[in-house]
């Protein structure tokens, strides 16, 4: 099976021993690379023994959550969430006061968009960009374009205006998305985490599929394939926690869906039957951690310990009050910064907060909770930062420096 082309592949993961690659000798090696695009002529190292909590379904045939972190909110919980709780989020209407607490910018990307955009002098990555091996992009809520080792990957993208089935009614973005699917450079490799409207747009998917077509490669955990097949998608690539692809003619870099503690739905009947994930890319210079949508779990431990030291990480801090509504599904700024410590990130990038008001935190908390966490555990500011909207940053090559 040529694990690299074709629509809605499902890499089910072949014998473990695959995985394992190393001992079964040149010839097998050899097999592999001729059979497969899949980034296997990266040899794996014996970090890939250790044991690692694997996605598993209830008697229902739905997938859970393995760890005794997971619970839902009781129905009584969540219906006193719904009448009595108060929501703090206070998200102001004018948006005098917004452009100033949460300014969206004209973002600039080293590879170049449709458009040129002359806003340089507004990011921390000036000129001679394209030498860059590691640059992040915010585009509010968890998307984010991340060139790496001249691979362009966007993660979780939404550029719609609601996180709804239908455009006039569902939570509305309080801060509209920096450009357009038009305005990106190439994108080679969408990551999707789960099926939530917030994090799988049908309208942003059907923009950048009319734009990229088969030449884009999408990302996504057990069960999500026919959805995007149906939405007109030709070059989908579903995986099981710990599996990896790669996107074709890019062996050398690698994708591998990792655990994150969350669960799905987009309709009243498919609860928790797509799977939810993070994603681990792994290139030949940088790595690159998603930690999707997550409540916090042991796993992230385990990722740290079989792919990091990540790079950079993207990992949401917002959506987190009330606590036992939300513990379960959204981690809050100092599980964030676990999180964080766990994957073994050099640098992270908060996301998910100051674009959607989803929970009844002040929308401005989780970036100041953020920075106290860093600062009780004894950990610099700049070493998990916020970007404004439409900002980018970029990492160096050489261990720990960041250009800003
Ligand atoms: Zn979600």
């Amino acid at each position: 099976m040529d694990r690299s082309d074709g629509a809605g592949v499902t890499e089910l993961g072949g014998p473990e021993g695959e995985l394992k690659g190393a001992e079964g000798g040149e010839l097998e090696a050899q097999t592999l690379r001729k059979n497969s695009s899949s980034g296997k002529s990266y040899r794996l190292d014996y970090r890939l023994e250790e044991e690692v909590t694997k996605s598993c379904r209830d008697r229902h045939g739905c997938w859970t959550n393995p760890w005794p972190t997971w619970k839902f909110p009781s129905h009584s919980t969540l219906l006193r969430f719904l009448l009595w709780d108060k929501d703090n989020s206070n998200v102001p209407t004018s948006k005098e006061v917004l452009d100033r607490e949460l300014p969206v910018l004209v973002p600039y990307f080293a590879q170049g968009g449709r458009e040129v955009v002359a806003a340089r002098g507004a990011h921390s990555c000036g000129g001679g960009d394209s030498e860059c091996g590691l640059r992040v992009t915010w585009l509010g809520h968890a998307t984010v374009l991340v060139e790496l080792d001249g691979l362009n990957v966007l993660t979780d993208p939404i550029f719609s205006q609601r996180a709804s089935p239908v455009q006039f009614v569902g939570p509305k973005r309080y801060r509209g998305p920096p450009c357009t699917v038009e305005q990106l450079p190439r994108i080679d490799a969408v990551v999707i985490s789960h099926s939530h409207y917030d994090h799988l747009d049908a309208g942003t998917v059907e923009s950048l599929n009319a734009r990229f077509g088969a030449e884009l490669r999408w990302f996504v955990p057990l069960g999500l394939s026919d959805w995007l097949v149906k939405a007109g998608c030709e070059n989908v690539m579903e995986l099981d926690w710990w599996k990896e692809n790669c996107v074709p003619g890019h062996d050398n870099i690698t994708f591998v869906c990792t655990p994150a503690q969350h669960w799905s739905k987009r309709t009243a009947l498919d609860q928790n039957k797509s799977l939810w994930g993070s994603w681990s890319v792994l290139g030949p210079h940088h790595r690159f951690f998603f930690a999707g949508d997550t409540g916090y779990c042991s796993s992230f431990a385990e990722i740290g310990r079989r792919f990091g030291p990540f790079d950079l990480a993207a990992i949401p801090i917002g959506a987190y009050l009330p606590r036992d509504v939300m513990r379960g599904q959204h981690v809050d700024p100092e599980q964030a910064v676990q999180i964080h410590v766990d994957v073994q990130a050099k640098h992270s990038l908060a996301v998910h907060w100051g674009t959607f008001a989803l929970a009844y935190e002040y929308y401005l908390e989780p970036p100041v909770r953020l920075r106290e966490a860093l600062e009780q555990k004894g950990l610099e500011p700049s070493c998990f930062f916020t970007l404004n909207h439409g900002e980018s940053r970029c990492l160096a090559s050489k261990e720990g420096d960041v250009f800003d």
